[in-house]
């Protein structure tokens, strides 16, 4: 019933599903109308170079503000877009978002930095991905290099063959590719070497115990100096602390992300905060 406010069965009246839907379909509902009408919205998260502390890429983060609901994490819509589909255009609309983003800012003579974009394995897995994303460049007339790409090491590591070629396609275009939540998988960095990757990010989950638990700080210590002798960048992700930046920085990490620095910020405190004209 409508009152039922607890746990995953609540259900609520839709005019579109019948008297009683499942609270899932109506938000996929809800989630549909939202990516058709321009609902959701970016946030950009910066990125800075260790050594300097200089500005150095942003990663787009998607962000839904429900009518009713109020905010939902893409921790859960992105879940329900992948199980309903809709991470097909979902995904298509933040590639078009940022590039329509990045375009405008050069419009205004701001100097830009590169946006990594998150791509969920089954956009990868549909075969027009390559299209989709050159169709970007070319309507907002991006230059290639401005764009990162996040995938996730059991994107790469479910389909290898297949993997290969749709990588090194993204690599053709001059689009970069980073390894998003490195460490969570199962894949072996040497094996990923043979991937056209410039980018390894160290999974927050490492960053975020590696003062108290020396099994998380002995692997972030291995990865960067695999990443390092193999040639690949790194990026510690989550980083919230002073401690963690130190360590970071000991260690030869190249790049952070994390609360410490910024949040993920609208676009209008980006502009404030971090862009300025050329
Ligand atoms: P992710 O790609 O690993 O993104 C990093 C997440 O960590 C973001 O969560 C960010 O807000 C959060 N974060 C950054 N710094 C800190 C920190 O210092 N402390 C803590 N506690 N968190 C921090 P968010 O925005 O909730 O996104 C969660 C996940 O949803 C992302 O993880 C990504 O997998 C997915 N996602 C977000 N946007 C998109 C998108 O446009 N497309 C796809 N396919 N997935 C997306
Ligand atoms: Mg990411
Ligand atoms: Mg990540
Ligand atoms: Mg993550």
């Amino acid at each position: 019933s409508k009152d039922d406010m607890g746990g995953g069965a609540v259900t609520v009246y839709d005019p579109k599903y019948g008297e009683i839907a499942p609270q899932s379909l109506r938000m996929e509902a809800d989630l549909k109308h939202a990516i058709e009408n321009d609902k959701l919205h970016i946030h950009y998260q910066p990125q800075f170079n260790l050594e300097n502390d200089v500005l150095v890429g942003f990663e787009a983060l998607v962000r839904w503000n429900h009518p009713a609901e109020g905010p939902v994490s893409p921790g859960e819509f992105i879940p329900l877009a992948e199980e309903t589909g809709l991470i097909h255009s979902l995904g298509r609309w933040v590639l078009r978002q940022v590039c329509q983003q990045i375009h405008s800012w050069e419009q205004a003579g701001i100097s830009v930095v590169p946006v990594a974009v998150n791509v969920s394995s089954l956009q990868m897995k549909k075969n027009n991905f390559v299209h989709i994303l050159e169709e970007c460049l070319n309507e907002f007339q991006i230059t290639a290099q401005l764009i990162e790409l996040e995938i996730t090491e059991s994107a790469v590591m479910d389909r290898l063959e297949k993997s290969m070629e749709l990588l090194s396609a993204i690599r053709g275009l001059g689009v970069k590719l980073a390894i998003d939540d490195f460490g969570t998988g199962y894949s072996s960095l040497s094996y990923l070497k043979s991937f056209p990757f410039s980018k390894l990010k160290i999974d927050r989950s490492f960053v975020m115990d590696l003062e108290n638990d020396e099994n998380d700080a002995a692997i972030i210590t291995a990865i960067i100096s695999m990443a390092k002798s193999l040639g690949l960048k790194t990026i510690a992700e989550g980083v919230e602390t002073e401690l963690q930046k130190q360590f970071l920085i000991k260690h030869g990490c190249d790049e952070v992300q994390g609360f410490l620095m910024s949040r993920p910020l609208p676009v209008e405190a980006i502009e404030t905060n971090y862009l300025s004209s050329k």
